[in-house]
């Protein structure tokens, strides 16, 4: 599957000023696992380079205009915003990365100035983040910048490659039975960000109303995409954690347990990663060849090169 981007972050030179933005995660680690699909709305409405856009507060309403000339630029940029968001197709695209700050690609916190001198705030939204939004609110969608904390990279990366999957596996036109399979498979993931989200897909894959299966797919597709778009804990985690040991602790010597029980304490109060805690339960998982846990997404959620459970920082 493939993964939508602001153009400049791959390094092309298509910024106003004729530069590029390129990020470096993006460019040399995720490149190895998704195909990019670059989008830069300024440059197919503008030249580059180009005068600097910006949005401004005029009344109630956000407008976009041309920084010096002060040339009312919105609608050229809503259309071209619209035309772009409208070609992608849902199970096209498993994520999209923005450009922060910008007018047009920023998630959040773009720079909105006054119609007269003054003081800008932060509050506005780029024209094209918030058409890609409104169009696909379970889409994953994440800032370069914001990807430089290990927490919300921790949590996109799940959410992407979590989302690949759903649609891959939807692909498959599954049968209840393997909807069951996929739902077992991603119990202890979903457990890390919600106990009442993993129960409510429970509800939809338990059939009791009888539903047709395409109607029971849909219904846990949806559930699943909410689900995946929430944020983990360092608590819920803990309580994941705890739960994988239940699995093999009878079987397992007073020092052993020790060992683990302490490991995951330290995990709790953030001394060791993440990381260091699955690959001491994995040695018994596999020791004791527990096949339930072996299919679990949360102990191999993305590819471990990706390393980001190795950050103490990526989770809270
Ligand atoms: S931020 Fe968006 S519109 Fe601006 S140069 Fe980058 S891709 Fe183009």
């Amino acid at each position: 599957m493939k993964l939508g981007i602001s153009s400049c972050l791959l390094g092309t030179m298509c910024r106003y000023d004729g530069g590029h933005s390129r990020d470096r995660f993006i460019t040399d680690l995720l490149t190895d696992y998704f195909e990019f699909v670059p989008f830069c709305p300024e440059k197919m409405v503008f030249t580059t380079p180009r005068e600097a856009i910006r949005q401004v507060k005029i009344d109630d309403q956000i407008r976009v205009r041309t920084s010096n000339s002060n040339i009312d630029v919105t609608q050229k940029v809503e259309d071209i915003s619209k035309e772009l968001a409208n070609q992608i197709q849902e199970d096209e695209l498993c994520g999209f990365i923005f450009k922060s700050k910008s007018p047009t690609c920023g998630m959040e916190r773009v720079k909105v100035y006054p119609e007269e001198k003054g003081m800008s705030e932060n509050i506005g939204v780029g024209i094209f983040a918030q058409k890609i939004k409104d169009k696909y609110p379970l889409l994953p969608l994440e800032e370069e910048k914001r990807l430089e904390d290990a927490w919300l990279r921790e949590n996109f990366l799940m959410q992407i490659f979590s989302y690949k999957d759903i649609f891959e596996f939807l692909k498959s036109k599954p049968k209840l039975k393997e909807l069951v399979s996929f739902h077992t498979s991603y119990k202890y993931m979903i457990y890390a960000k919600s106990h009442q989200a993993y129960k409510e897909l429970g509800s939809i894959v338990a059939n009791h109303d009888k539903k047709d299966i395409d109607i029971i797919l849909e219904d846990y597709k949806h559930a699943f995409l909410k689900a995946i778009s929430l944020k983990g804990s360092i608590s819920n985690t803990y309580n994941v954690l705890l739960h994988l040991y239940g699995y093999f602790k009878k079987e397992i010597s007073k020092d052993e347990k020790t060992e683990i029980l302490d490991s995951i304490e330290e995990f709790k109060n953030e001394f060791i990663p993440l990381i260091a805690v699955i690959k001491i339960l994995n040695l018994y998982i596999k020791r004791f060849d527990i096949e339930y846990l072996k299919t679990q997404k949360f102990l191999n959620p993305y590819p471990k090169e990706l390393a980001l459970r190795s950050k103490i920082e990526a989770y809270r």
